[in-house]
């Protein structure tokens, strides 16, 4: 009992301090569908924290392929892939997905899983073990770093798109087995990692590459394959991870990588062989969610959302807050004070438009940030809009003279 009672003191306490920081977060609830406008609390916002970069998480169509699924398969999948929760629809998804990454794949397979945290966990725990050592970008998204601790891996930080640094680590590891594990578009910053280079540096030295393209999934490309596809890369040594949950705008992710790799996850990988399959339906929705990416209306899409970064980017000069170097629908704008961010999230609340305000232990301290995020799905005047909304925000906050 004692005990029990001290737990809940020290939780207060830190929950008392995380305040005090100006570190406490909220749930907004929502109450539309994804899209460009959304209610919240009763009042419409237009919204650019998603990340439903191709305006696709309330197609209608996909919405429909849900209900179809659910109907042909239920609501549950019932078990784990490996024992009867692996339905048609997910091989039909899995062969979907091989063959719209093939070009950059070597006798390439992919695998569908519940989420992109969960696949990170996978890949990395299946890859890695007590002989291997980890070439981890500082950057990069938490659940890479969970899954590089949970594989008991010797793990080392490389600075921030540091080529240098890495081949410097690379030559002088004695490791039997290396890995080089990056997010490829970086999701607070908006950059892209040096990806070519980073592939070099690996075959010099007889390391894998890991690739989250949770944020490059759907967007980049001209056929949308991500970052692979950009960068015009096609290695046996690269082992992809992009998400279903942002562009695609559904949910799970993906793992593409040489056949090898992909049936020895199946064998070994426990976050997927100890967690049950995910709904049938969700893998019958991504087949039309995929079908959309890959054809010529996806490539429409993007190039909206290319229209939109450019009026964003070109719009930065009207601002005195400083914008991150990104060329991505990620584009951040740097406050540094915990505090003085989330009152300019606030200021922007009450001019109808919702940002995303990133305090740490998601960004390093005093880097807070507003993470506005850009969507096929918002129009030109909708961003105008927010731009008019900044500068009022800015001056409210940072008291600039009008
Ligand atoms: C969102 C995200 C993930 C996790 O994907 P989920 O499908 O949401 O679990 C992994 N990596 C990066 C870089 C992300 O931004």
């Amino acid at each position: 009992m004692g005990s029990d009672h001290e737990l809940l003191d020290t939780l207060r306490a830190r929950l008392t301090r995380l305040s005090e920081q100006h570190l406490m977060r909220q749930r907004q609830q929502v109450e539309s569908t994804c899209g460009a406008q959304l209610q919240v609390g009763g009042h419409a916002l237009l919204a650019f924290c998603s990340n439903d970069y191709l305006g696709l998480a309330s197609d209608t169509r996909i919405a429909e392929a849900l209900a179809e699924g659910a109907s042909r398969y239920g609501a549950g999948s019932g078990a784990s892939h490996l024992i009867s929760g692996h339905s048609a629809a997910h091989a039909r998804l899995e062969v979907a997905l091989a063959e719209f990454m093939a070009p950059n794949l070597v006798q390439g397979r992919a695998l569908y899983l519940s989420s992109g945290y969960m696949a990170n966990l996978a890949v990395i725990t299946a890859l890695a073990d007590k002989h291997t050592e980890i070439f981890s970008e500082e950057l990069n998204h938490a659940s890479l770093i969970d899954g590089a601790r949970l594989s008991r891996a010797k793990i080392s930080v490389y600075p921030h798109c540091d080529l240098d640094a890495l081949a410097r680590l690379l030559g002088s590891s004695p490791a039997q087995h290396k890995l080089v594990v990056t997010d490829s578009v970086f999701s607070m910053d908006g950059d892209i990692a040096p990806l070519p280079g980073l592939l070099s540096l690996c075959e010099q030295h007889g390391a894998w590459l890991i690739v989250d393209d949770a944020h490059g999934f759907g967007v980049l490309g001209e056929q949308g394959r991500g970052a692979l596809e950009l960068s015009a890369l096609r290695s046996p040594q690269i082992v992809l991870i992009g998400t279903l949950s942002k562009a695609a705008g559904v949910a799970g992710a993906f793992v593409a990588a040489h056949a090898t790799v992909i049936e020895w996850l199946v064998q070994r990988s426990r976050p997927y062989i100890y967690s049950t399959a995910s709904p049938p339906a969700l893998a019958h929705a991504l087949q039309t969610s995929l079908k959309i990416i890959a054809s010529e209306e996806g490539s429409q899409r993007r190039r909206l959302l290319a229209e939109r970064i450019a009026q964003w980017r070109h719009a930065l000069d009207l601002l005195h807050w400083q914008p991150l170097d990104s060329s991505t629908a990620i584009q951040p704008v740097l406050i540094g004070d915990n505090q003085e961010t989330m009152a300019a999230g606030r200021a922007l609340r009450e001019r109808g438009s919702w940002v995303g305000s990133v305090r740490p232990p998601t960004v390093p301290r005093g880097t807070s940030r507003l993470r506005v995020t850009l969507s096929a799905a918002h129009t030109e005047a909708q961003l105008d809009e927010l731009i008019v909304a900044m500068q009022a925000a800015e001056k409210l906050t940072q008291r600039i003279p009008s």
